[in-house]
């Protein structure tokens, strides 16, 4: 049992509950998780090219903050760059999510940033789900562009041809931000199929809920 077991197991039992709900792949292997070390100066990481519902606590990476592997036997992630370029910009941030999910990755090829629908996504997730731009997976072009958007204290994105970026203050907040994107995409993709206007909320709604957000997670 090594110090950074407690970590690597919260990062199996998320990739598999993930696998299941089809956000990774099941065979394959879309997406990487990430988890935060208490003391912060390491973090646990998937390994690459692992289907996640086989991954065992031992194929956990992990990698210090510049990316230099610690523990492990399997390569990091190839977005090891991403998730570390989110804890260094974001404080409030201690686990990191990213999937392949079908509805965020849908109106991530629709270009569309998802607008403020519902009351529980702004004060989770924030006021818009912004799009990150395309760049290539595993590249700096790609940690630079998640980087820029970091800054409106969200903890929801879609990646531009890619797939969603969920944050949160824990894992089971990542988790639970990662459902709440899927649904939200769904019922938007949904509502945009129709073809028919969008009600968002009103502007007093969505500053009663950014204050609320502001007040539940904002540093
Ligand atoms: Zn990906």
């Amino acid at each position: 049992m090594s110090k950074y077991d407690p970590e690597k197991k919260t990062i199996i039992e998320a990739t598999h509950w993930l696998a299941e709900q089809g956000y990774l792949g099941k065979r394959s292997s879309g997406g990487n998780i990430s988890l935060r070390m208490a003391n912060q100066d390491a973090i646990a990481i998937t390994p690459s090219g692992k289907p996640y519902l086989e991954m065992a606590v031992e194929d956990v990476c992990v990698v210090d903050l510049e990316g230099n592997l610690l523990v492990g036997k399997l390569q990091p992630s190839i977005e090891s760059g991403l998730h570390l370029g989110v804890y260094q910009h974001r404080p409030d941030v201690s686990a990191v999510i990213h999937t392949h999910q079908t509805y965020a990755s849908v109106l991530s090829i629709l270009n569309r940033p998802i607008p403020s629908l519902f009351d529980e996504i702004i004060v989770e997730i924030g006021q818009v789900v912004e799009i990150i731009p395309y760049a290539f997976s595993g590249s700096a072009d790609l940690v630079q562009n998640v980087v820029a958007k970091l800054g409106n204290q969200c903890h929801g994105y879609l990646i531009q041809n890619h797939g969603a970026l969920s944050l949160g203050s824990d894992m089971e907040r990542a988790l639970k931000n990662a459902e709440l994107l899927e649904n939200v995409a769904r019922i938007y993709y949904h509502a945009l199929a129709t073809g028919m206007d969008i009600s968002e909320l009103p502007k007093g709604a969505i500053e009663h809920f950014a204050d609320m957000r502001q007040l539940r997670f904002i540093p």
